[in-house]
């Protein structure tokens, strides 16, 4: 290994998501200092990017072209979630509260980003509607402005469709304090409230 190699794989390292220069060379020093782990982490990274494949149907990570939710009879499958990437269908398959499938669409619109509606899954979302007899779409895009307008989008798109759209609340975290809420998740848990008497 030539001084060359370090300073490519620090390279590499510093463009993954969440790093940067500083970060790169530690996590390569490490790496360089753990030789065992760092030779794990080439063999399963091998295999992984080999394996795991985009579910041609929902966008969802998997070993199969069709993903497991997909492919599971016992899920509700007229029940759609709508997130922005893989990692949302993880922390909602968590919760273990939504038993419906998902789709997947790739990100979220973004001005500042320059990604438009053509970017995202969202012409598979409406093949998906007519064909897969989906009777609700839950919007489930993040709180932010990008999120927002995302899900606006869609529910627009959506709207001629004679399904039930729901967009999930946003609001008070539990546990959390009202003067320690940003102005918009304040605002948003105003607009969301529900009824108290429903609510118990
Ligand atoms: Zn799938």
């Amino acid at each position: 290994m030539s001084l060359d190699d370090l300073s490519n794989l620090i390279e590499i390292v510093s463009k993954l998501p969440g790093l940067g220069r500083r970060s790169g060379q530690k996590i390569a020093l490490y790496l360089m200092q753990n030789k065992q782990l760092g030779i794990s982490l080439c063999k399963i990274l091998d295999k992984a990017i080999l394996s795991v494949k985009s579910c041609e149907n929902c966008g969802n990570l998997d070993v199969g072209n069709i993903c497991s939710i997909c492919s599971n009879s016992n899920r509700s499958r007229n029940l759609l979630c709508v997130v922005e990437n893989v990692q949302d269908v993880w922390v909602l398959e968590r919760s273990r509260l939504h038993d419906g499938v998902y789709h997947v669409l790739g990100g979220a619109i973004s001005a500042i980003g320059g990604r438009g509606p053509d970017d995202l899954n969202i012409q598979k979302l409406i093949e998906r509607i007519d064909k897969e007899n989906i009777k609700e779409v839950i919007i489930a895009t993040s709180a932010t402005l990008d999120g927002e307008s995302t899900g606006h989008y869609i529910a627009d798109i959506l709207e001629e469709k004679s399904i039930e759209i729901t967009r999930i609340a946003h609001g008070i975290p539990m546990g959390a304090e009202l003067d320690r809420m940003d102005d918009g998740t304040l605002r948003l848990a105003l607009q969301m409230r529900k009824n108290w008497r429903e609510e118990i």
